[in-house]
């Protein structure tokens, strides 16, 4: 198995770890982009949202809330981003599911939200694509 969240799991390669249970790991993101970015992972290899089952789902979950009151309860954060990437045209670069943590404090000059070039179809088009029956 080559991929490098598996191996930061099972400690083959170092990580700084925030957090670990029997479903999840938890650990700092090493771009250093922005103080505290944290990615929560399941144990089990799963590549994104789009094969992940409902149960690992929601002990992922439950793993992000846990970190993000812990990071505004305890660590001097007031708020937090949480970021996804599923698939490479999404910019997924890793293909082990994981959510990015970016906590925040409300002076912190982060801007976490995507600059989005506008949309190139109207609403009503939209909606007949994507509603689901
Ligand atoms: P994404 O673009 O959503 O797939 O994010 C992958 C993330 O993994 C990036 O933010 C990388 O900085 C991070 N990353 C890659 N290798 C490591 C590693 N060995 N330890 C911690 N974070 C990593
Ligand atoms: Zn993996």
């Amino acid at each position: 198995m080559s991929c490098i969240f598996c191996k930061i799991i099972n400690q083959e390669i170092p990580s700084f770890k925030i957090y670990e249970d029997e479903y999840t790991y938890a650990f700092l993101d090493i771009a250093k982009d922005v103080d505290g970015h944290t990615l929560v992972i399941p144990k089990k290899h799963i590549e994104n949202i789009l094969d992940v089952d409902a149960e690992t789902l929601e002990h992922l979950m439950n793993t992000i809330q846990k970190i993000s009151k812990h990071y505004v309860e305890n660590c001097g954060f007031e708020g937090v981003n949480i970021l996804h990437a599923s698939g490479s045209a999404a910019q997924q670069t890793v293909f082990h599911l994981h959510f990015h943590i970016i906590p925040r404090t409300s002076n912190d000059g982060v801007d976490a939200w995507p600059k989005f070039s506008g949309a190139k179809n109207e609403l009503e088009k939209t909606f007949d694509l994507l509603k689901l029956e």
